[in-house]
Order: structure tokens, then C-alpha cells, then sequence
């Protein structure tokens, strides 16, 4: 059976060391790969790349990296964009742009919502990554970008191999598209995409002390989480929905019960929040 090449990438593994662009720099930067890329430049086309994601407010901040790449989509924009079959899909799956035809159509450029196709003025090519294809057609097993992620954030694999690491995680998982409503059939897929928190603290208000090992309930759309509060008075709920209503409680014996209503249009940092008797 013909590969069917696919990856996972897992946001919570990445910890933003920029060792894929480098290594994808490395791989083509200024180097021919006849047949499959011409050179790009050294800069100003970044084949894979990280978001960096800022969320909350000070002191609950979080910051994460989402790396990003070509999808290798199974229905791709790019290709219907393209005149005289410029770009097209292997049976493996890989997306190429044809660096010979493919020359002056500047329109396949912005054929993709991901915004992974880069112009090369000094070639008038429209260029992307080529998920490695003229070393995978030598015997690697894998893209220079995932051989040199430390974290193993990055999972590469035939995805018609039932017991290939990525099928594995495929079918464990349940790995997303990044933005499932562009319906391009990604198979670049990701897992831990931050979805927004509420975070907070709790203060007795008598001694002005962190209050410790307090239970914070949040309810709403779906969800009922308790949470102790840590030794600073500290509680986050994660990976609740966008613009969503929720509740959140804190009863502590003794003390006037706090009832919030949170909307997740954001990241929510509610602050100290004050026990009182
Ligand atoms: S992510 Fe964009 S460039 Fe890559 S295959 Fe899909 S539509 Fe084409
Ligand atoms: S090499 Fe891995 S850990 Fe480093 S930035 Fe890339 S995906 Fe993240």
C-alpha cells in the first residue's frame, strides 16, 4: 500500500527553541532540490515557524508556542489556484509546487488560509515546504524540522501504518486541524492548542493571607471542575471554551460564599479574591 505521510504536532510539548526553523533553514535555505524546491532565500520565507501566543493578564500569564507549517491538505486551495498543474499532491500525500511551472503564478501565493506560501521576488516562484519529499525519496524517515525537535513535539509518519507512531497518537488522540472550518482535510494535525483559562486567587481578608488549600468550583458549558488552591492562594482552569458563560464558587467554612460569573471572550485573571466572615 502506498504511505500516506501525516503529523502531529503537540503544543504542550513545544517549547519554542526554534531548533525545527533552524533545521529547516539548514535543509533549504539557498540549496536546489531539483524536482522538488528551488533555493529560497536565506530570509524572508520561514517554511515552519512558531507562533508565540501571550495569554492573561500579569501575574497569570501563560506563553506557548504553535508551530506551523505547510498541512499537506488533502482538498488544498493551492492546488486549485494553480494553472497547467503547477501544484499538485503525490500519492504520498505531499503538496509540491512545481518550481518550474509554477513560475509567475503569483496567485497560488494567496490561495492558502494558512498563509504558508511565500513569493520569491528574485525567482517570481511561489514557494512552501515540500514536507522534506527530496529526502523522504532517498530513505529518510522523517523531516530535517521533526529529526531535530528535542521535545518529540513534533511526530511524523506513514498514517496507513496501523502501528506507526503517529497512527498511534492519530487514533488515541484524536489530533485536530488547526482551523477545522478552512475544511482543507489537514494532515498536519495538532493536539493542546491553548483554549482560554480563568485563573485567579484567594485572600483572607482578617490576615491578608494567601488562602490555601481552598476549593474554587467552575461550572458551565459542560464542565464542573473543583481546584485546591496552591500555597500562594492561586487556582487556573484550563482549557475552557471561547466565549463562553461559567460560574465560579468558592465556599470555605467560615467565610461569605463568592459566587462570579466569567465570560471567556479572553483569558480571565480575576484577581485576589477576598474571603470574608
Ligand atoms: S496548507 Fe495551504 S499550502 Fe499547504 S497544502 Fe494546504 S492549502 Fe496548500
Ligand atoms: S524543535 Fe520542537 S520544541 Fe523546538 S520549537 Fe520546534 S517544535 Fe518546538
Amino acid at each position: 500500500m502506498a504511505k500516506n505521510y501525516g503529523m502531529v504536532i503537540d503544543v504542550a510539548k513545544c517549547t519554542g527553541c526554534y531548533a525545527c526553523f533552524l533545521a529547516c533553514k539548514d535543509e533549504n535555505a539557498g540549496e536546489e532540490h531539483p524536482g522538488y524546491t528551488a533555493a529560497p532565500p536565506m530570509t524572508g520565507q520561514h517554511w515552519i515557524n512558531l507562533i508565540e501566543v501571550e495569554r492573561g493578564t500579569f501575574p497569570k500569564v501563560k506563553h506557548n508556542h504553535i508551530p506551523v507549517t505547510c498541512a499537506q491538505c488533502d482538498n488544498p486551495a493551492c492546488i486549485d489556484s494553480a494553472e497547467n498543474g503547477a501544484v499538485y499532491k503525490r500519492e504520498d500525500g505531499i503538496v509540491i509546487i512545481d518550481p518550474v511551472k509554477a513560475v509567475g503564478q503569483k496567485q497560488i501565493v494567496n490561495s492558502c488560509p494558512y498563509r504558508v506560501i511565500f513569493w520569491n521576488e528574485e525567482k517570481q516562484l511561489a514557494q512552501k515546504c515540500d514536507g522534506c519529499a527530496h529526502l523522504l525519496d532517498k530513505g529518510y524517515k522523517e523531516p530535517r524540522c521533526v529529526e531535530m525537535c528535542p521535545t518529540s513535539a513534533l511526530l511524523f509518519g506513514d498514517l496507513n501504518d496501523p502501528k506507526s507512531a503517529v497512527s498511534q497518537v492519530v487514533a488515541a488522540q484524536k489530533p485536530y486541524a488547526r482551523t477545522p472550518e478552512y475544511d482543507l482535510g489537514d494532515k498536519v494535525l495538532y493536539l493542546n492548542i491553548p483554549r482560554k483559562f480563568v485563573a485567579g486567587a484567594v485572600v483572607y481578608k482578617d490576615s491578608d493571607q494567601c488562602a490555601e488549600n481552598v476549593t474554587v468550583t467552575i461550572k458551565g458549558e459542560g464542565v464542573d471542575q473543583s481546584y485546591k488552591t496552591d500555597i500562594f492562594g492561586d487556582f487556573w482552569f484550563e482549557e475552557l471554551k471561547s466565549k463562553a458563560d461559567y460560574t465560579v464558587e468558592i465556599a470555605e467554612p467560615g467565610y461569605k460564599k463568592i459566587s462570579l460569573k466569567v465570560r471567556t471572550n479572553t483569558d480571565v485573571n480575576l484577581g485576589n479574591l477576598f474571603l470574608e466572615k
